[in-house]
């Protein structure tokens, strides 16, 4: 067998790595900063998108498909969004190649310059705008809501996969309202929906906050976001909700009429999970032997290995099987029968953990005499000799209580490493010496969240929601704050 995985303590970050790799859930690319999802990885992110785009659609929004380039003037109308874009655009400035006249291979055709350049797609607001234009006239066209499920290229300089690539794969939510307050909550319900994914799918517990200006989407008035606690102690962004206000209406001039017959400008949202989820749901709950996967999220729940020493005791324990597996299926539970004979039960084990299939069962001769089976959970690792009379019901509720118990054991190690602090030294210290969410008055300043960043490598990951009203004093200036802040150090 291949060397084992680093563990959690010694090295976190070679763990991340070395287990997306060798889960067989994402490799590195001869294109620095992209990554081949492979299929296992691929059918976990299917999984994602299907609940998520329900959950889009159940809130009435429709899909759509906008182009992946968008010409170069498109982005300089909004003037923080270029700005904010301007440093990682990748730019396609010809259309042909031809071969090299010393015959070294082939050269950019410097005939096949476009005549606007075009820039990949970062986000679509810039080129989804320009099309509401035309779709837009009344408050009748009003709301228009609409999802695309799309890939994005933002030239980052320090790239991990999953977590931050350069190509990664997106929705994004593109919505026009005909009032500020109609945008709002919309903006405020996606934030929801992306939370309600994130706990009830990913098992991953999220503060929803707002984000200080400093870190606002380039183009929103205001930005919300959750943030979950990853198992070295930092946050990690996992979805962003924008209120754009009429900043992309007024740059792309997208005017409708009112009820009332006056001409106004439309009101903005957008929003977004990417590929980045999957990076948190490895790094939220997985453990030194591999994946551990929410039942919801896993492509396989129950994999079922038996242990045999001749083809007719094998033979007998497929039959039993594939009665469990039927009564699996019929609740569709997804079930894998691993008989091949290229492998031991024992590999077959471990292959299964760093997968992070839910369930395993083994099933021997002695199983089958006294009617039982050896069921595990990859959760807890504990394993327990079953009566297979009711096994089914059995493994649906078990299926219930792990993705439960993921849930829990993530809220538990979040409280456990969320610390209140008044005094900036003991800010420093705890960052350094026990890491995690840390809640601090701030006095409300870029310059002060600038500096404390620039000194701990901290950030203000949001200001939560529900932050109590509380009187106290910035760590860092001292001046009055009326509410706590959350800070961490973040991927
Ligand atoms: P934004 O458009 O910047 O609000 O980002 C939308 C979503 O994409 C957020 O959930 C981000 O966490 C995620 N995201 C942003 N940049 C990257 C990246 N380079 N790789 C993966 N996900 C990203």
């Amino acid at each position: 067998m291949a060397n084992a995985i680093p563990s959690r303590s010694e090295n976190y970050s070679e763990w991340y790595n070395e287990l997306v790799k060798r889960a067989d859930l994402a490799e590195n690319s001869a294109v620095r900063g992209c990554m081949v999802i492979k299929p296992y990885g691929f059918s976990i992110w299917e999984k994602m998108q299907r609940a998520l785009d329900d959950m889009f659609k159940e809130t009435g929004h429709m899909n759509a498909y906008f182009p992946l380039f968008i010409p170069k003037s498109f982005l300089s109308k909004e003037a923080s969004h270029v700005e904010g874009f301007a440093k990682e655009c990748a730019v396609v400035t010809h259309y042909r190649l031809k071969n090299a006249p010393d015959g070294s291979g082939v050269i950019v055709d410097p005939d096949a310059k476009l005549e606007e350049e075009l820039i990949v797609r970062p986000t679509s607001e810039t080129v989804i705008w320009s099309t509401y234009k035309n779709w837009i006239q009344s408050y009748r066209d009003l709301p228009l809501l609409i999802n695309q499920w799309a890939n994005v290229v933002r030239w980052e300089m320090r790239t991990r996969l999953f977590l931050r690539t350069t190509e990664f794969l997106w929705q994004e939510g593109h919505t026009a309202h005909s009032t500020s307050d109609e945008a709002m909550a919309e903006t405020r319900q996606m934030l929801e929906v992306y939370a309600r994914f994130a706990e009830e799918w990913a098992a991953i517990p999220v503060i929803k906050g707002f984000k200080t200006a400093n870190e606002r989407f380039a183009g929103a008035e205001e930005t919300l976001c959750i943030e979950a606690m990853m198992q070295d102690g930092k946050a990690l962004q996992a979805g962003t909700s924008h209120y754009l206000g009429q900043n992309f209406a007024k740059a792309f001039d997208v005017k409708f009429q009112s009820k009332a017959g006056t001409l106004e400008y439309v009101w903005g949202t957008s929003w977004g999970v990417s590929t980045r989820l999957m990076g948190a749901l490895v790094m939220a709950h997985s453990d030194d032997s591999g994946l551990v996967l929410p039942p919801k999220l896993a492509p396989i729940q129950v994999v079922i290995v038996p242990i045999y020493r001749s083809e007719e005791q094998l033979a007998q324990i497929t039959e039993k099987v594939k009665e469990i597996s039927a009564g699996l299926r019929k609740k569709g539970i997804s079930v894998k029968f691993d008989d091949s004979d290229a492998n031991k039960p024992g590999w077959k084990f471990a292959e299964y953990e760093l997968r992070g299939v839910p369930v395993r069962l083994a099933m021997g001769a002695r199983d089958l005499e006294n009617g039982t089976v050896e069921v595990a959970r990859r959760d807890t690792k504990e394993k327990m000799t079953v009566q297979l009379e009711g096994i089914v019901d059995r493994i649906e509720t078990l299926l219930e209580e792990i993705q439960q118990n993921i849930y829990d054991k993530a809220l538990a190690f979040r409280t456990a490493n969320t610390h209140h602090v008044d005094d900036y030294a003991e800010f420093k210290q705890v960052l350094d010496e026990k890491g995690g969410f840390i809640l601090a008055h701030w006095d409300g300043t870029p310059e002060t969240e600038e500096r404390i960043k620039e000194e701990t490598k901290a950030t203000i990951r949001c200001i939560p929601y529900n932050a109590p009203e509380e009187e106290g004093k910035c760590i860092l200036t001292g001046r009055p704050s009326s509410r706590r802040v959350l800070f961490a150090r973040a991927y």
